[in-house]
C-alpha cells in the first residue's frame, strides 16, 4: 500500500467515526426544555435528529441527567440549553461535554446582558426565564439558525428558510398577544404565580408580578412570604392567581387558603405553562400555542 491509499484509508476511518456519531448523516442534537426542543424542531425540522431531555411538566431548575440522557449527551453534535442557571443541577454535565469538544450552546448568550433582568436573590445572576419576551426569542431564532447553519453547511439554505418563516410566525404572536392583553385594564394587570417565572412577560406587558417563589423553585416560600403575599392580594384586589404546570399546586393553594383565612377569596385562574410546554398533542405543547393559552388564562381570569 503506498503512501497515498494509506492517507485515503486514514480519512475514510475517521470519515466513518464521523458518520456512527451523526445518525444517517444527520446532526445530533440534544436541548433540554420543552421551550428550546420545540425551537430547534421548527428550524431543523427533518433535516437533523433531536432529542429532548426535559418533558412536559418537568422543572428544570431541578433537574438532575439520567444515565440515559448523559448518554445522549455524549453521542450529541450540539447541545442547546437555556443557561443562566436555569438548568442549575446540570451545569457541571455541561462542563463536562464542552471539554469533550461537543459544541454545548447557552441559547441566552444570544442576548446582550444589559437588557437582562437581574436576580434579586442571586446577585451576579439574571432571570432565566427569557422566552417570555418574544422579542428575544426571535433573537434566539436566528441564533439557533446560525449555529446549525455552521455546523451542517449544506443545509443552510434550508434553516435560513426554515428560520424566516418561524419569525414570521412570532410576529404574528406579538400582534396577537397585545390585542388580547389590551383588553385589561391596567389596574388589574397584577399577576401572582408559584414561582417568579413572568418577570420578562410582565415589563413587556405592563403586569405588576408577584411569584411565591423567588426565580428558581430551588428556594421554598416561607409561611412569612404567604401571609405577605395574602396580604397584597387583599389590598389590591386581586380576583385570580395562578398554579403553574412544573410548580406542585400546593404552594398556590396555601395562598388561596390565607386569603380565605382573612374573610377574602381569590380564585385560582388556571394552570399556567412556565417553564414547561404542555403534553403532546396539545395546542400548549408549543410555544406559540403555550403564549396564546397563557395570556387568555391570565386575561379571562383576571378581568
Ligand atoms: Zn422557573
Amino acid at each position: 500500500m503506498n503512501k497515498h491509499i494509506l492517507t485515503l484509508t486514514f480519512i475514510a476511518i475517521l470519515f466513518s467515526c464521523k458518520n456512527n456519531k451523526q445518525n444517517n448523516g444527520k446532526l445530533n442534537v440534544v436541548t433540554t426544555t420543552t421551550m428550546i426542543t420545540d425551537l430547534v424542531n421548527n428550524i431543523g425540522g427533518d433535516l437533523i435528529n433531536v432529542q429532548g431531555l426535559m418533558g412536559s411538566g418537568v422543572d428544570p431548575h431541578l433537574y438532575k441527567a439520567s444515565e440515559g440522557d448523559v448518554t445522549k449527551l455524549v453521542n450529541a453534535d450540539i447541545i442547546f440549553y437555556g443557561g443562566l442557571h436555569l438548568e442549575g443541577k446540570l451545569v457541571e454535565v455541561f462542563e463536562k461535554m464542552a471539554h469533550q469538544n461537543i459544541k454545548t450552546i447557552a441559547v441566552s448568550d444570544a442576548l446582550d446582558a444589559k437588557t437582562l433582568i437581574s436576580s434579586e436573590y442571586f446577585q451576579g445572576n439574571y432571570d432565566p426565564h427569557i422566552w417570555f419576551n418574544i422579542g428575544y426569542w426571535k433573537t434566539i431564532t436566528n441564533y439557533v439558525v446560525k449555529t446549525l447553519s455552521e455546523a451542517s453547511p449544506e443545509n443552510k439554505g434550508a434553516f435560513e428558510a426554515n428560520g424566516k418563516r418561524y419569525i414570521e410566525q412570532l410576529n404574528q404572536l406579538e400582534i396577537e398577544i397585545k390585542s388580547i392583553i389590551d383588553t385589561l385594564p391596567k389596574d388589574k394587570r397584577i399577576l401572582v404565580t408559584a414561582h417568579d417565572a413572568f418577570s420578562y412577560f410582565g415589563k413587556e406587558y405592563g403586569f405588576n408580578v408577584v411569584g411565591l417563589q423567588g426565580i428558581s423553585t430551588a428556594t421554598e416560600a416561607g409561611v412569612q412570604d404567604v401571609q405577605k403575599l395574602a396580604s397584597f392580594i387583599i389590598e389590591h384586589q386581586v380576583k385570580a392567581i395562578f398554579v403553574e404546570s412544573s410548580v406542585p399546586k400546593r404552594t398556590i393553594e396555601a395562598l388561596q387558603a390565607a386569603v380565605n383565612s382573612k374573610n377574602h377569596h381569590v380564585a385560582i385562574g388556571g394552570t399556567l405553562y412556565s417553564d414547561a410546554l404542555g403534553s403532546a398533542g396539545t395546542v400548549e405543547s408549543t410555544y406559540i400555542g403555550m403564549f396564546k393559552y397563557n395570556v387568555n388564562t391570565i386575561v379571562n381570569a383576571l378581568k
